[in-house]
């Protein structure tokens, strides 16, 4: 592991920037949302030749032609499951577990799905070594949701899809709420799903560029021509 020159001192008055300048900003107003980012260190989450640039306002690569979300999109997500401390959410698209650490300090249990195993076991290995015990990592094909321990109250996926999985769907239960990128391969829409008396009704949030979803209700391979 290369040492940064920076001090944990100096991530965070650089994280405390972040939420300041590119979360609170762009009107992230969930008190918890706000504090979930301020705890949670972005740094331990990228590799090591990235720590520096971690509180930038942008996504950057974890490997294996994946990366983590840009931090405004990953708050604006969160906020937009208003999640309860008694509620499991499911996340598919571990990547890094940056985003299962936020979601973890805003709800009981997170459980998370990650398709390539290299991903899985350093998520692991930094959940861990933050001392995060309500996470569990799972490596399969989320894109059929994880049904073991199905219905959701909500369920987020950080990967495109080029339509909502009907699985996922299915796997939310009354009152849930689901939020996704939908669309085409380098341009989607960032859709949240709701699921009421049994009906869906969904709103569009704003454009967005996921990394593909791939498995059995996204992407058949990676349409980029990566893994
Ligand atoms: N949430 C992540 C974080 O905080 O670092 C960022 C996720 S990255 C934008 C999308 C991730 O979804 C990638 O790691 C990719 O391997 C994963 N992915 C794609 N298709 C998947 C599938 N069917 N099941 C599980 N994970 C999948």
């Amino acid at each position: 592991m290369r040492n940064s020159d920076y001090t944990e001192e100096r991530f965070r008055e650089m994280r405390l920037g972040m939420v300041r300048d590119q979360i609170k900003r762009r009107g992230v107003v969930d008190e918890g949302v706000l504090e979930a980012f301020t705890v949670i260190p972005r740094h331990r989450f990228v590799p090591d030749q990235y720590r520096e640039q971690a509180y930038q306002d942008a996504p950057l690569p974890i490997g294996y032609g994946q990366t983590i979300s840009q931090p405004f999109i990953v708050a604006l997500m969160t906020e937009s499951l208003h999640l309860g401390e008694n509620e499991t959410v499911l996340e598919v698209g571990t990547g890094s577990g940056y985003q299962a650490a936020i979601l973890s300090r805003l709800c009981a249990r997170v459980i998370t799905i990650e398709r390539i195993s290299q991903l899985v076991e350093n998520a692991k290995t930094t959940l861990q070594e933050l001392e995060i015990k309500n996470v569990s990592v799972y490596h399969a094909d989320g894109s059929v949701g994880w049904l073991a321990e199905a219905p959701y109250a909500a369920i987020m996926i950080t990967a495109a899809a080029p339509q909502v999985p009907h699985a996922l769907k299915k796997q939310l239960s009354e009152g849930g709420r689901m939020i996704l990128p939908v669309g085409r391969v380098r341009y989607q829409e960032l859709q949240l799903w709701k699921k009421e008396q049994g009906s869906f009704t969904y709103e569009t949030i704003i454009p967005v560029v996921f990394v593909p979803l791939i498995g059995d209700q996204g992407w058949e391979e990676d349409p980029r021509g990566m893994l």
